[in-house]
């Protein structure tokens, strides 16, 4: 009895049970597996699981457009393909499927998905094909100069370690990673770019004690990163018990990873007309978020460095 022989909703449920990898390789077994085999019901999951985490409304926005640009590509140098749409299933060769021929030894001369379905999207991201946005907490590797600090980036998938190529915006000089791991990542937003100063909502209500983040710069040609800090006391401020630093115009942000003495552990801002403020020496204070969620605050803590900065 062929695999084919069962009953439709009996091969449904086998196929559902495949990882990735062996789904891929079901899809080289003959044509009829392979158009089963690529379709999105199947892929929907494997999607979520592996690759929710980090595609971000700035991931899905390029790798949309980048399958627009693929698409009209093809419609472009087909010209008999009068009738082209989004429906017509335009197929890409996922040759060479290195992630998966490494784990079955197959699909080394066809295997075929349509560029608009998720199994061609899963595999750009899985073979590193596909370079997308987002952020790297503690970038180039805990450079003393980004500890508890989150940039934008480039990244792209390394599956033989597991972990992610990461290129940074820098002013003047070259700036890369290898060997990020999943947990020092996050992804992009598409309402900011790097270099757009974010619009404070939140200073009214920021009390002693509140996490945030803050964009900051080095100088105003240097892409922001957003920084982790914590609401302090005003210098004159009795007190917890005797606190009314929540009523004051100005605030103070401390950064507890740099030491006391440090010019960048602290910083004061004004809540009702803060936009961006600093100097060339110790660098521009951008827009503020305030951290809602404890699960926001603990990734932070767990980027701690171990020694204080200077
Ligand atoms: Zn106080």
């Amino acid at each position: 009895m062929s695999l084919l022989d069962l009953p439709e909703l009996t091969l449904d449920c086998i196929l559902e049970k495949l990882s990735a990898s062996e789904l891929c390789a079901m899809s080289c077994v003959s044509s009829e597996l392979r158009e089963k085999c690529v379709s999105d019901h199947f892929w929907k999951k494997h999607m979520e699981k592996k690759w929710s985490r980090l595609m971000g409304d700035a991931a899905i926005k390029e790798w949309k457009s980048h399958v627009s640009t693929l698409m009209s590509c093809v419609s472009n140098s087909n010209q008999s393909r009068t009738q082209w749409s989004w429906s017509s299933r335009i197929v890409a060769n996922l040759n060479p499927f290195s992630w998966l021929t490494s784990n079955h030894g197959c699909c080394s001369d066809v295997s075929l998905a349509p560029v608009d379905s998720l199994m061609y999207w899963y595999s750009n991201l899985e073979n590193g094909k596909f370079w997308f946005p987002a952020q790297v907490y503690n970038r180039e590797n805990g450079h003393v100069g980004f500890m508890m600090s989150c940039y934008d980036a480039k990244i792209r998938y390394d599956y033989k370690t597991d972990t992610f190529q990461a290129r940074y915006s820098a002013h003047g000089r070259r700036a890369a990673e290898e060997k990020v791991t999943w947990q020092r990542l996050r992804p992009s937003l598409v309402e900011a770019g790097s270099r757009d100063l974010h619009v404070s909502d939140c200073l009214d209500g920021l009390c002693p004690g509140d996490h945030f983040e803050i964009q900051w710069r080095r100088t105003k040609e240097f892409p922001y990163g957003w920084w982790y800090g914590i609401v302090g006391h005003l210098q004159y401020c009795e007190g917890e018990n005797n606190c009314n630093c929540h009523d004051d115009e100005n605030v103070v942000m401390e950064f507890r990873q740099f030491r006391l003495e440090s010019p960048w552990r602290t910083t004061v801002i004004n809540r009702k007309n803060h936009r961006e403020t600093g100097n060339e020496e110790n660098g521009f204070y951008g827009g503020v978020k305030k951290l809602g969620t404890e699960e926001e605050i603990s990734t932070w803590k767990q980027l701690w460095p171990p020694q204080t900065l200077e």
